[in-house]
């Protein structure tokens, strides 16, 4: 039986909602977003659609992952053109709450996965994860998805959801998707609109980096100093490009890795004029048989 459209805006109301699909046995997958769709979003959508009867998308600029001097106010919102794109890959549901439904005045529980959070984006970004794990874990309790749908864009994100979801007992499938990229390499972000034409051309630099160090991968190179350096290079190079970090980490727990012996993902993070932008590869995806 088809669903009609709706779009719910207050964790009660949704949660009402899935309480009652549940209990008419349908399989849930709920895709977060803060909106400012893109065809990398679209593709998440499109894999919830084939694993599931229920596809829901939420749309909320979360204020807690973003610091004081973060892009909050400017962040880009289109709430309808989202769910007009949204639509064109059979959405079922919308979860659009604003700040103050989502957060009660005197609101002071977080969750946070203490390791996974602290390099990295965590580094630079004091307090980012642990605001992404607290709306996510909201999230998940106002949609009660079976399975839930991320980029691996955000690598690290996708790792610390994966172990509070483990951690807590979620009982949720998290579900990763490939980075979604341009022509040229460039990987689709909300981001990339704040990029002057000048600054976009120059945001090629990042996945020109993991280009360079997967191609010495393949060529045998396993030191990570060496592949760091070749990942860094074309962002030295280039004027408007200033790197925050560029790193090479265990696939699951994110620590350093000084050679390329067990799976590793090079991760990076670079601005390009003030527009801060991520990327990552996974650099070798099964262990070195010895
Ligand atoms: P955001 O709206 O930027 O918070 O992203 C919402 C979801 O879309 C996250 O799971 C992101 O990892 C994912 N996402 C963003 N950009 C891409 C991309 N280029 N390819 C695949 N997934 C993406």
């Amino acid at each position: 039986m088809n669903i009609p459209f709706e779009i719910l805006r207050t964790p009660a109301a949704m949660r009402a909602r899935a309480e009652y699909l549940r209990r008419d046995g349908r399989r849930i997958a709920v895709v977060p977003t803060m909106g400012a769709l893109h065809e990398g979003h679209l593709a998440l959508l499109r894999e919830a659609r084939a694993r599931a009867d229920v596809v829901i998308l939420t749309i909320f600029v979360n204020p807690t992952q973003f610091g004081p001097n973060e892009d909050l106010a400017k962040y880009p919102r289109d709430e309808d053109g989202d769910l007009a794109k949204a639509r064109t890959c059979g959405i079922d549901l919308a979860f659009c709450p604003e700040a103050a439904a989502m957060y009660p005045a005197g609101a002071q529980t977080f969750v946070e996965v203490r390791e996974l959070q602290k390099p990295m984006c965590g580094a630079s970004r004091p307090g980012h994860f642990a605001g992404v794990a607290t709306v996510v874990a909201k999230l998940f309790h106002a949609t009660l998805p079976h399975l839930a749908v991320f980029g691996e864009k955000d690598y690290q994100q996708l790792a610390i959801i994966r172990r509070m979801v483990r951690d807590l007992d979620f009982g949720i499938e998290i579900v990763g998707v490939p980075i979604v990229r341009e022509a040229d390499g460039v990987a689709l972000s909300s981001r990339n609109a704040y990029l002057s034409p000048e600054q976009r051309a120059a945001a090629r630099v990042l996945s020109a980096g993991l280009e360079a160090a997967a191609r010495a991968v393949a060529s045998g190179e396993c030191d990570a100093a060496q592949l760091l350096a070749l990942a860094r290079a074309p962002i030295e190079a280039e004027p408007l490009a200033r790197i925050d970090y560029v790193e090479l980490r265990d696939v699951d727990e994110l620590t350093p890795i000084d050679r390329l012996e067990r799976r590793a993902v090079m991760a990076m993070a670079v601005f390009v004029g003030t527009t801060r932008l991520i990327d990552n590869r996974v650099l070798l995806s099964q262990p070195v048989a010895r």
